[in-house]
């Protein structure tokens, strides 16, 4: 009896896991910047992660007879193309990670599945978490030690066999698990990133300032979206996935595709246009959103980023659409600010 890590990796598999990787718990030195990045303030308005900051530290202190990390990482790329290029700006653009089910409520049902399997396996009791991106633990660190991948100059986790559109997540255990080696860098020179980013959010390689991230202000930002990142808003209605569409990890779509139907885009999130969004009722939006991961937003931030996204879009239809549209979100000062915003630039 015992877990194996060649036996848990099988058994991460069986489950729907692309990769999985071990690490050691220790004072990584990745882990340190952290406390610097915040220090800087480019965390925006996320307080929970001040909060959380010792505890992010260290895995021992969410878990203090923690010893090894299992990480693992999920394909969600579903089989679309990529919409950096030749845009549409009349079309919604979704960040790929939220096109289909809640990645939060299904891995971890897998991690459960996959720790149930290690309780039973290893023939002695053993103290773990489970986390899917909420936990206070800075998992690409971990990944990166796990051999998963190497955190890219755009901050996304990489692996070379299956480029960045995964899904992180891990196991925290008392066990002592056998290790991998860490993930090597493997940007080189190239710059693709932080050259795309429309709003220069990646201010450094591997450093992103929160504050002008799209991902940041159409999702995590609670309040206003800054007048003067508006037109770089585009057409994104929810998340960016510019730095990612260019990396040449990621070159092409196919790359890595999944075919697991948690991640295929659900109807009404293929493609959708801007204005049919915007012309849904506010219980058919949260009807939308229910069970996907951009119920994190909710209906009225949803507007507010369609508001602005219409407001780019440079459609004839769209002032009208804009203040002819009468559901209660659309009357939250919020929304009627950025609505005003885009009317303005729509009728010059
Ligand atoms: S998600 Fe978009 S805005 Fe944020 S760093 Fe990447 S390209 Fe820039
Ligand atoms: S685009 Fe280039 S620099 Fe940026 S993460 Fe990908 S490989 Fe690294």
């Amino acid at each position: 009896m015992g877990v194996t890590s060649t036996d848990l990796k099988r058994q991460a598999a069986a489950l729907g896991f692309d990769l999985c990787g071990i690490a050691p718990v220790a004072d990584h030195s990745r882990l340190r910047f952290f406390r610097e990045w915040l220090d800087r303030g480019y965390a925006a308005g996320m307080d929970y992660l001040h909060r959380s900051a010792d505890r992010r530290a260290d895995v021992r202190q969410v878990l203090p007879s923690a010893r090894t990390v299992v990480s693992l990482g999920t394909v969600y790329n579903a089989d679309r193309p990529y919409t950096t290029r030749d845009a549409n700006p009349r079309q919604a653009a979704v960040a790929r990670y939220a096109w289909g089910d809640d990645y939060h409520a299904v891995i971890q049902e897998r991690l459960d599945a996959l720790l149930l399997w290690m309780r039973s396996t290893a023939g002695e009791p053993f103290e773990a978490r489970a986390y899917v991106d909420t936990g206070p633990v800075q998992e690409r660190v971990y990944a990166q030690q796990a051999g998963i991948g190497w955190i890219g100059k755009n901050t996304c986790v990489i692996s070379p066999r299956l480029g960045s559109w995964i899904f992180l997540s891990e196991i925290i255990c008392s066990l002592d698990l056998q290790t991998d080696a860490p993930a090597l860098d493997q940007c080189g020179s190239c710059t693709r990133c932080l050259e795309a980013c429309p709003t220069g959010a990646l201010v450094a390689p591997g450093v992103l300032d929160s504050n002008r991230c799209l991902s940041y202000l159409t999702i995590e930002n609670k309040g206003s979206i800054p007048e003067e990142e508006r037109e770089a808003v585009g057409h994104h209605a929810y998340g960016c996935d510019i730095c990612q569409e260019v990396c040449p990890w990621n070159l092409s779509h196919k790359t890595a595709v999944s075919q697991d139907p948690a991640w295929q885009p659900r109807d009404g999130l293929d493609a959708p246009s801007l204005l049919e969004l915007w012309e849904r009722t506010d219980d058919e939006l949260r009807v939308l959103l229910k069970g996907s991961a951009m119920k994190r937003a909710g209906v009225r931030r949803l507007r507010r980023n369609l508001a602005v996204a219409l407001g780019n879009s440079s459609d004839p239809a769209a002032a009208e659409a804009l203040e002819g549209h009468d559901e209660p979100t659309c009357r939250d000062p919020l929304v009627e600010e950025h609505v005003a915003w885009a009317v303005g630039r729509l009728r010059g």
